[in-house]
Formats: structure tokens, sequence, C-alpha cells
């Protein structure tokens, strides 16, 4: 699902598209109507799935059409400032084209980011990200106004809970406003949880988006390439390493028949499958590919879900899949029923944020593989991840940490 189905306001879709996102995660596309539709919202999505956005968006599409003067319109309470801060610039990437002000109200050790932090919950900011403990320091100040809140997130809502910060929690809950629209995003649904939930949500829409993972017995690698180096890679990768059946997979169709056709000058037995063939023509490929007569087969994602051949014993990612679930679904081809397989994935420079938001999903780091010596030079992997800066995020305002932005 593209964000321009989502009826957004255009300078939230610029932010959007500046921050380089085409489609929607599955979160996104399951959690964003309904809060567009001023539902309450329960979530099981982990970290990875697009989760801050799907919530973010949302709120801020609200918020821009719904802004009121001196007050915080949406209150996100999370368990980390780590957390706080990487909302807060996820917001900032998003909003970079609209007049949106957010907040990151977390702590610090200087008495200065505590008068800052004052000043802007005086004025009022659009969106306020905050660390339960801090926000309790705040309150119990006295001037903290959140009469015309109209939105509360509660993420990693286990965590919080975890994290023993169910007391703070409902103190903050006392100052809000009986009407508001609630939001809960947790990694896991234990039975705390839902008791939270329950008197926090007004009949929420549940949503539940568990991914799944990849057998164990897949061996999983990935290349550290430019992308130049990617065509020689996939050839050195086709000619040396024994398999049945290869299925190479690439997100466009366009990159599809470009790579099959250069496989096939560089004399490789290979097909092609993708949209723009007939049902009839991707049959017969598929049958010549299951007998054995092509080897290799290239593909867009219409083969990365339910197709079963127990043949394919290695896939190759010619790019970094949209997201996790792709990914599962495009390697999980291999290895079919007591078969064993490889995956390999070719991540460009442009893709290492995404892979490791892949990894992060996965919930461990895929092992990467030396680039062979004759193909020059290959660059090292820094993916800006969670724990570390931003992650693919576009434009990046200079981090907010004083007054609200004058409109
Ligand atoms: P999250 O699960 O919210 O921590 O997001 C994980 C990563 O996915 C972050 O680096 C986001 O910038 C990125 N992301 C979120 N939504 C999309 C999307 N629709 N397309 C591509 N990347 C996305």
């Amino acid at each position: 699902m593209r964000f321009t189905e989502f009826n957004f306001l255009p300078n939230l879709l610029e932010g959007i598209e500046a921050s380089n996102y085409e489609t929607a995660t599955p979160v996104q596309e399951q959690v964003i109507p309904p809060i567009m539709a001023g539902k309450d919202v329960i979530a099981s999505a982990q970290t990875g799935t697009g989760k801050t956005a799907a919530f973010l968006l949302p709120v801020m599409n609200h918020l821009l059409k719904n802004h009121v003067d001196g007050q915080v319109g949406a209150l996100i309470i999370v368990p980390t400032r780590e957390l706080a801060i990487q909302i807060s610039q996820h917001m900032e990437g998003l909003s970079y084209f609209t007049h949106l002000s957010s907040l990151a109200v977390y702590g610090g050790n200087d008495a200065q980011s505590f008068v800052a932090e004052k000043k802007a919950l005086q004025m009022g900011a659009d969106i306020i990200v905050c660390t339960p403990g801090r926000m309790i320091a705040h309150l119990n100040m006295g001037y903290v106004n959140l009469k015309g809140l109209q939105f509360l997130i509660l993420d990693e809502a286990d965590r919080m809970l975890d994290m023993g910060f169910q007391d703070d929690i409902n103190k903050i809950l006392q100052t809000l406003p009986a009407k508001r629209q609630n939001l809960l995003f947790s990694a896991t649904m234990p039975e705390k949880i839902r008791q939270l939930a329950k008197k926090i949500l007004h009949q929420p829409v549940e949503i539940n988006i568990a991914i799944s993972k990849p057998p164990e017995k897949i061996i999983q690698k990935a290349f550290v390439v430019y992308e130049p180096q990617k065509l020689p890679l996939i050839k050195k990768l086709l000619k040396e390493t024994p398999y049945k059946n290869a299925l190479v997979f690439c997100s466009r169709k366009q990159t599809v028949k470009q790579l099959t056709r250069e496989l096939k000058q560089g004399g490789i037995k290979v097909a092609e499958i993708h949209s723009d063939l007939e049902q009839s023509e991707r049959e017969s490929v598929l049958s010549a590919f299951t007998a054995g007569r092509i080897p290799v087969m290239v593909a867009t994602d219409i083969l990365s879900r339910g197709i079963d051949i127990d043949t394919i014993d290695v896939v190759i990612n010619y790019d970094v899949p949209g997201d996790g679930e792709d990914y599962v679904h495009r390697i999980g081809r291999t290895a079919r029923a007591d078969g064993d397989g490889s995956a390999f994935t070719l991540i460009g420079e442009k893709e290492q944020n995404k892979f490791a938001a892949i990894e992060q999903l996965l919930g461990k780091e895929v092992e990467k593989s030396v680039v062979p010596k004759e193909l020059g030079e290959a660059p090292s992997y820094h993916p800006r991840t969670r724990s570390g800066n931003s992650g693919n995020r576009g434009p990046q305002k200079k981090f907010y940490r004083g007054a609200p932005k004058r409109r």
C-alpha cells in the first residue's frame, strides 16, 4: 500500500517521501486507518516493523488539521531516554515540511535542560515524548497543562511495566482529560498489559503483527558492497556456489529484467518472472525451473510468498527487501521440506540502514561475508541503528530540545 492512499496532508507526504518510505509496512497498513478513523488501538508490534511511523503519521496528520495553540496535542510515554530521543528524531524527519513542534522530555543532569523542558511544557508543543519519571517531576511542579491533550500513546508498554513504571503511568493518567484517543504499542501481550489496556483504552481495535522467524537451518550470509559490485558478485556466486535451483529476488521488475539480461550475457541459464508475464508464461517458466531445465530464476516479490519448490537450495537477495516480513518470506523459499538452504543478501551502500532494521527484527546479526578481493575494496558496515543515531530518516532538522517552534 502506498502512502498516497492514506489521505495524508501534502506537506506530511513530502516528509514521508524525503524519508525514502515508498510503501507502508504491514503494521502501518493496519494501524494507520483505524487511528485516522478516531479509534483507540492496541497493537502488538516489535521494533523494526515501522511501528513508530505507524502512530506518528496519523497523529501528526490530525494535529496539523486540529492544532490548538499553547496546548500539548499528543503525549507519547516511552520507557527509556534513548527511545524518546529516537522517536523525536523520527518525528523531526517526518515533520520537516510542516510546522509541528515536538519535545523530548527525558531528563538530563543539567538544570538547563529542565528549564528548557519547563518552558516548552508551559507554552505547549504539538507532540511531547517523555519518560515517565521525568514527566512526573514536571507534573509535580504544577505548571504542566495537559487539558487540551488529544492523543495518549504508550510505546513499548510491556517494557515500561517490566521497569516498574506502572505507578508513574497511573499518576500521569490522572492529569489527562477523559476525552482523548489512546494508542498502546507493545512487543508482547502478557496479562498485565491487557489489564492496563482495559483501564486506558476505549473499545480498542486490536492489531497483532507477529513476525515469523526464518527456520534456523537456513544459512544466512550477507555481502556489504558498493552498488556496481553487485553484478560481478552475483555472477561469481552463481558460478561458484553449488546448487540445484537458485532463486534471485529483486524489488523492482525493471531490475529483474535488466539483471536477467546481464546474467544471460554472462552465460548463465536463467529465466525471469514478474507481473508483466501472463499467467501461462509464468507457469511455463516455473515448470522449467522446477524441472531443472533452467537452474536460476530472477523474480520480484510475487514469488516470495506461497511458492514451494523443494529443490531451491540458494536464495539471493540482489537488493535488501522492503521490510523484515518480506525478508523472511524471501529466504523461506529455500530449505523447504527436509532440504538445506543458503540465503545471501547483497547490501548496497544505501541499503545498510534497511538491513540493520531487518536484523533488529530477526533479533540477530546476519554474518557478513568477505567480498572477493578481485571485486575491489568494499565498504564497511556502518548502519545508523536505534542504539546509534537515526536510521533512514531523510532530512534531519536540528534536534529540538528548546522552546516550541513559532508558528
Ligand atoms: P521502527 O519499528 O518504528 O523502529 O522502525 C524501524 C525502521 O524502519 C526505522 O529506521 C524507520 O525509519 C524505518 N521505516 C519505517 N517505516 C518505513 C517504511 N514504510 N519504509 C521504509 N522504512 C521504514
